[in-house]
């Protein structure tokens, strides 16, 4: 049986990238407007709306920049009502408490997805949405939308971990006004740090930009695409020093990391798929152990596994974990880890606190292992091997000592 390799090491990064960096060192042009025009920014900018088929794109600091700075493009009000999924990352709700909104969640299911229900009951009590697809787990994006759209309340799409996770046929971000997306090293494309934001809509993107920086006129360098460049030029000079000056640009560094990355894109998402897929049918033919069936029209981009223990108490969960670490996989269930960044509970900044008993309980049993795209498919076995003989070795435990 072959080895594990350390999963929790990021990409490495294509040398290809290496000529670009060096250019930037020997010039020193690290900012994106210190160049007249083709700063690696802009062209990655460019190079990403083509990607996923959208018109504009802007590069920024991180996705949480992107997730704000869509609010405030938005024009949402100060106290406006933002829905998240009570399953996500912290800085999540934390991104809307810095536009000077209030998150409002919502019940997730077993399944990881938006529990529809409680989303149609909250819906009328917010003006605006943001959708987290969870690990690539996309929610039912055409009844999202159906409910939005009857009440013309903007979706923003948080793919920040989801990039190469189609929707019926669309690709995860472009189903919303705006799609965030995050360059930092545990998502499909490492850069360390770095986010993009998404839109078609001329007048958020130009809010977008000048929000992100680009003061003066500074605007003009971005490589824009869309069909009507006069729409962005009348968006430009309407909102020109008129709004606030974030400063959330991303570097030309960071560009040049993610440029020679995004041609890589396709095959690593073919190879997640099939090491989450193959590894997914393995385990999910334990007792204990069930993987929660993909929505019809998702297909995932998936670097990571999920799933959720059954019929355990807490104590065989604890157990459960131990055993798969001792044999080389680290197992995490969310909500069993201390101070985990991805339990409601532990969101104590939140202006509102409810409990959802929903997520709580989904949050208890569910775990997460890294399954980066790299290893072999006999790496995968050797990693579904290990998962389902700890959880054997756990309840043969408890079921002998009778517990
Ligand atoms: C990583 C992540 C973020 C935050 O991305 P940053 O670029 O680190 O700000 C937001 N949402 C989800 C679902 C994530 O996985």
């Amino acid at each position: 049986m072959q080895d594990l390799p350390n999963m929790h090491d990021a990409d490495a990064i294509p040398a290809e990238a290496r000529s670009e960096i060096d250019r930037l060192f020997a010039t020193g042009d690290l900012f994106r407007y210190h160049a007249p025009e083709n700063a690696p920014v802009s062209v990655v900018e460019a190079e990403f709306a083509a990607l996923l088929g959208a018109k504009y794109a802007v590069a920024v600091s991180s996705c949480s920049a992107a997730l704000f700075l869509s609010l405030k493009s938005l024009g949402l009000p100060r106290d406006a009502r933002v829905m998240v999924p009570a399953f996500t990352f912290a800085a999540v709700p934390s991104a809307v408490i810095h536009a000077d909104c209030i998150p409002v969640l919502c019940e997730i299911g077993e399944n990881y997805r938006i529990d529809l229900t409680d989303f149609e009951a909250k819906i009328d009590d917010v003006d605006a949405v943001i959708i987290s697809h969870m690990r690539g787990h996309t929610s039912d994006m055409d009844a999202i939308m159906a409910l939005c759209d009857a009440r013309d309340i903007p979706v923003v799409e948080d793919a920040a971990h989801s990039l190469g996770t189609v929707w019926n046929g669309r690709n995860i971000g472009t189903i919303g006004k705006i799609g965030c997306f995050s360059f930092q090293s545990y998502k499909m494309v490492n850069a360390g740090e770095g986010g993009i934001l998404i839109t078609d809509d001329a007048e958020l993107a130009a809010r977008a930009v000048i929000m992100s920086g680009a003061y003066e006129h500074n605007w003009k360098k971005h490589m824009l695409r869309g069909d009507n460049s006069a729409d962005l030029e009348d968006a430009f000079a309407k909102w020109q020093n008129k709004l606030p000056l974030y400063n959330q640009r991303m570097s030309n560094l960071s560009a040049v990391v993610i440029r020679p990355q995004l041609p890589l894109l396709a095959k690593r998402v073919e190879d997640g798929r099939r090491n989450h897929d193959h590894t997914a049918k393995l385990i999910d033919q334990s007792p204990w152990i069930t993987v929660p069936a993909p929505l019809a029209g998702e297909s995932r981009a998936p670097d990571s596994l999920q799933f959720n223990l059954t019929g355990m108490s807490d104590a065989d969960v604890h157990a459960f974990v131990s055993a798969a670490a001792a044999e080389g996989v680290k197992v995490q269930v969310f909500g069993m880890s201390t101070d985990n960044a991805r339990a409601f509970w532990n969101w104590e900044f939140l202006p509102e606190r409810r409990e959802l008993p929903q997520t709580r309980s989904m949050l208890m049993r569910a775990c997460d292992t890294r399954l980066p795209a790299r290893l072999t498919i006999e790496q995968c076995e050797k990693v579904a091997d290990i998962l389902t003989g700890a959880a054997v070795a756990v309840m043969s435990t408890t079921r002998a000592y009778g517990t």
